[in-house]
């Protein structure tokens, strides 16, 4: 089959791999129709995430129709159109069992890996790296799903691929990320990143009773696509200061919670940009923080403080003096997608999001190394890009 494969720092190509195999009683093997590149997916591609090897197979936002089962898996029938939560979950585990599926415990078998420096590994993932367990990911023709009794969500008729699509993954971060913001009647969000996981994040926000949703980033169409497709109030880093502009549009107070939806490769402008990329250079610091002290030094005192951006490593130069002093609370995780899938799914099937807004870009699988460039790039006004096998 073709694959979508890393095989170095900005170095993604379409290989021709053997197709996936069904190893396991509670396996299935899904032929992929739509597949999307994430914002997760750049960590890999720009060579941040360590433990990746020339050849792995990338992906963690598919979907497709069941062509094969595992003895053991009864939920779904040959033929059946699925979506995959990027996260691998056994359903049995003490995570699991209490509804905090990236952290199962049973899915990730390089678990040892992350130990390391982690403490306790989270789940597997699919298409993420050796420390993630090594699966191979869903930019390709199939992939094989582990624990598919629990990792295939069946999709009612009357719903197209891309209305569907990110329920996989970026769709349920936006939400859980808004969750996590534990918004109260009244309250004003503010919201760094307008990729994919802010703009669902914004809308999430307004979902869950947010009054003002203010969202910042300095790339134009992501920022017009906050404004007019969620009314988000919109703030340009690189033309105000954004704590400054924060401050003023909150009467002084600041925004009740701030989220993170940039992570690890947040562009820096000013003196700890400048800083982040030089130690990351030199690998003394894995990460770089710009919009979590950001976010950390903006929220007001008592708020909460959201983290869907993904860490993974060490960071440096956190003010933990503002967020001590201020009775911070801060909730991040991988998300856990399987417990979003069904009342998501239902805002849908009414009416009340349709996700495919943030596509801009649709392509054959075999034009992903261009797609790669210029979803990285924020070239010819690219947001999300959606692969056809
Ligand atoms: P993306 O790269 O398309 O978007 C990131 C946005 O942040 C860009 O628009 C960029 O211009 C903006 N940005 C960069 N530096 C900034 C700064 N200093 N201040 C404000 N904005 C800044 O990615 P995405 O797909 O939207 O994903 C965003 C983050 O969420 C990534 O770290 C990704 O890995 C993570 N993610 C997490 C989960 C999860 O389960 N927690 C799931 C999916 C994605
Ligand atoms: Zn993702």
């Amino acid at each position: 089959m073709k694959a979508v494969c890393w095989h170095g720092t900005n170095d993604v190509r379409v290989d021709t791999v053997p197709d996936p195999k069904i190893i396991n009683p509670r396996d299935a093997i899904i032929k992929i129709t739509s597949t999307a590149i994430c914002g997760s997916d750049l960590h890999l591609y720009d060579g941040y995430n360590p433990t990746m090897k020339p050849g792995d197979i990338l992906g963690h936002e598919f979907m497709g129709e069941v062509v094969e089962l595992g003895s053991a898996v009864k939920n779904v029938n040959i033929g059946d159109r699925v979506v995959v939560p990027f996260t691998i979950s056994c359903g049995s585990c003490f995570f699991c069992n209490r509804d905090l599926w990236s952290l199962c415990d049973n899915s990730n078998p390089n678990a040892w890996m992350v130990e390391k420096i982690m403490g306790y590994s989270p789940s597997g993932l699919f298409g993420y790296s050796h420390m993630t367990g090594g699966y191979a990911g869903g930019q390709a023709e199939y992939a094989r799903v582990p624990f598919a009794d629990t990792g295939l969500f069946k999709i009612p008729d009357g719903l197209t691929d891309e209305q569907v699509l990110f329920l996989t993954d970026i769709f349920p971060t936006g939400y859980m990320a808004a969750e996590n913001c534990d918004i109260q009647p009244g309250d004003t969000v503010a919201i760094w990143g307008c990729g994919p996981v802010g703009q669902f994040a914004i809308k999430s926000a307004y979902m869950l009773g947010a009054e003002r949703v203010i969202a910042i980033d300095r790339v134009p169409e992501r920022l017009k696509m906050a404004e007019e497709q969620s009314k988000a109030e919109i703030i340009n880093y690189e033309e105000v200061d954004a704590g400054e502009a924060l401050k003023e549009m909150t009467g002084g107070r600041g925004p009740d919670s701030c989220m993170d939806a940039v992570g690890m490769e947040a562009h820096g402008a000013g003196l700890d940009g400048f800083y982040d990329q030089a130690k990351q250079a030199l690998r003394l610091e894995t990460d770089r923080p710009t919009a979590l002290r950001q976010a950390i030094v903006a929220c007001r005192k008592g708020g909460t403080v959201s983290v869907p951006g993904v860490y993974t490593g060490f960071i440096d130069k956190v003010p933990m003096g503002a967020f001590m002093n201020k009775g911070l609370t801060m909730k991040t995780g991988q998300t856990h997608v399987h417990r979003y899938f069904r009342p998501l799914l239902e805002h849908i099937q009414n009416g009340d999001i349709d996700p495919s807004y943030i596509i801009t870009h649709r392509m054959k699988i075999e034009d992903a190394p261009h797609a790669y460039e210029i979803f990285k790039h924020k070239k010819d006004n690219c947001i999300k890009v959606v692969l056809k096998p």
